[in-house]
């Protein structure tokens, strides 16, 4: 019988996708998936869907609370390279916690969706007229962390006392 809790096809496929076949280590952010050089019908693919607490007993950080469906669960996955994979059950995985790898994965589903698809998710803001910041203490006039479009003969006055900005650009 087998006793480990693999993740079925479904999950696999799923959490490639979700990490948009990027490894979610950020110090490797390797990409799986890429075409055959030598035959057009074919892919390299390097991703692996590893657990976050390992699939039987006795394994990288082992969870015996859960349950076999939690465990076979895209909750218990990450999505990481081959050679990071590996690398966080090295030791049995003494290296590397259930909690660092949580981190990393959805930290890389952030990355994923704030770096990637830049125009979907980062429209650029369209600013004109007058912006004035007058008066005392932390006042900023215009403010966008955003790529930023500003009309002609947009304007940004600042006056007071303090921290007073009149175009602040980033975050
Ligand atoms: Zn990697």
């Amino acid at each position: 019988m087998n006793m480990r809790d693999d993740f079925g096809p479904k999950t696999i496929d799923a959490i490639g996708k979700r990490a948009s076949y990027i490894c979610s280590n950020p110090a490797c952010r390797n990409l799986t998936l890429f075409p055959s050089i030598a035959d057009n019908n074919k892919f390299i693919y390097v991703g692996k869907a590893a657990h976050i607490t390992a699939a039987a007993k006795g394994g990288p950080r082992y969870d015996e609370s859960l349950s076999s469906a939690e465990r076979k669960s895209i909750d218990n996955a990450i999505f990481l390279c081959s050679t990071c994979a590996d690398m966080i059950d090295k030791n049995n995985g003494i290296d590397f916690t259930t909690d660092q790898l949580r981190c990393w994965k959805k930290d890389h589903q952030e990355w994923v969706r704030n770096n990637l698809n830049k125009s979907l998710n980062n429209p650029i803001t369209t600013i004109d007229g007058e912006h004035i910041a007058k008066g005392k203490g932390n006042i900023t006039a215009i403010k966008t962390t955003k790529p930023t479009f500003f009309k002609p003969g947009t304007r940004s006055l600042a006056e007071g006392e303090g921290n007073i900005t009149a175009t602040h650009i980033g975050s």
